[in-house]
C-alpha cells in the first residue's frame, strides 16, 4: 500500500475514534435523573374496576388522539390506558405484539431519535410468543384491569422519554443498563405513573396477579427477588395509593 493511502486510513480511524470519544463525553455529561417527574395530585380518575364496563370506542379513539397503534385483540385495554395520559395526545405511540423480548418493554424507533422530538415514534413491544418462558405474565394471561395497569406503566416510560433529548436518552440507557440502583428507582417510580393517572387499582391488580395468582406462584418463588427489587409490590402500591389519595 502506498504511504499516502496508509496515512489517509490512519487519519480516518483516528478521526472516528476522536468522534466516538467526544460523543461519549457529551453523553456522559448529560444530566438525567432516574425518578419520574411525578405530579403532586392524581390527574384523572377511573373506576377501580374497568372490566365488564361498556366504553364508547369512538370517543376513546378521539380522546387518545391520532398516531396511536393499538395491539390486535387488546385495543380496549390500550385505549383506556392511553386515555389516562392526555399529555401523549399528539405523541406517536405504537403498541405492537412481538414474538420475542421481555414480556413488555417501551422503546423507540431508533432512527426517529435523530429527527425532531415531535416526529419521534415510541414503540411498546408486547411479547405474545407461543410457549414462552414468560407464560403467566404476558399481556394475554392477565385479567383485563391488570392489562390496563401494565400498559399504563409502559406509557409512563414514554412520558419520561418524551421529556428527554436524544443525548439524555443515550445517558438514560447507559445508566439503566449499568446501574441496578438507577434501574430500580426508575421502574418503581414508573409504577407510580398509573397511580397518579387514576389507574392505581389497575397497576395494583397487575402487581398482585404476577405475584399471587395460582398460575404465577411457582414463577414468583423463583423470580420474586428480581421482581420485588425492581418493581413495587402489590402491598407497596396499595400504600402509595392511600398516601397519594390522602394528600
Ligand atoms: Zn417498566
Amino acid at each position: 500500500m502506498k504511504k499516502e493511502a496508509k496515512k489517509t486510513i490512519r487519519f480516518f480511524f483516528l478521526g472516528m475514534l476522536g468522534t466516538v470519544v467526544i460523543i461519549s463525553m457529551i453523553v456522559l455529561a448529560q444530566d438525567v435523573v432516574a425518578d419520574q417527574n411525578l405530579p403532586d395530585h392524581v390527574l384523572v380518575h377511573f373506576p377501580d374496576t374497568l372490566s365488564g364496563k361498556n366504553f364508547n370506542r369512538d370517543s376513546l379513539i378521539y380522546t387518545v388522539g391520532p398516531n396511536k397503534g393499538l395491539p390486535e385483540g387488546y385495543e380496549e385495554a390500550a385505549l383506556l390506558a392511553l386515555s389516562a395520559y392526555p399529555e401523549l395526545r399528539t405523541v406517536k405511540v405504537n403498541m405492537v405484539l412481538t414474538q420475542s423480548g421481555a414480556p413488555m418493554e417501551s422503546n423507540f424507533r431508533f432512527w426517529s431519535l435523530f429527527g425532531s422530538r415531535a416526529e419521534r415514534i415510541y414503540e411498546i413491544r408486547l411479547n405474545d410468543a407461543d410457549h414462552s418462558i414468560f407464560d403467566g405474565i404476558l399481556l394475554r394471561d392477565l385479567p383485563f384491569d391488570a392489562q390496563v395497569g401494565i400498559l399504563a406503566h409502559e406509557l409512563g416510560h414514554v412520558v419520561y422519554y418524551h421529556q428527554l433529548s436524544t443525548l439524555q436518552i443515550a445517558k438514560w440507557g447507559l445508566m439503566y443498563l449499568t446501574s441496578l440502583g438507577f434501574r430500580a428507582t426508575h421502574e418503581k417510580s414508573t409504577d407510580l405513573m398509573p397511580v397518579y393517572h387514576g389507574l392505581g387499582s389497575q397497576i395494583y391488580q397487575y402487581a398482585w396477579f404476577v405475584r399471587h395468582a395460582d398460575v404465577n406462584r411457582e414463577m414468583y418463588q423463583k423470580w420474586g427477588g428480581f421482581l420485588d427489587r425492581f418493581y413495587l409490590t402489590d402491598k407497596e402500591i396499595m400504600e402509595e395509593i392511600k398516601r397519594i389519595s390522602s394528600k
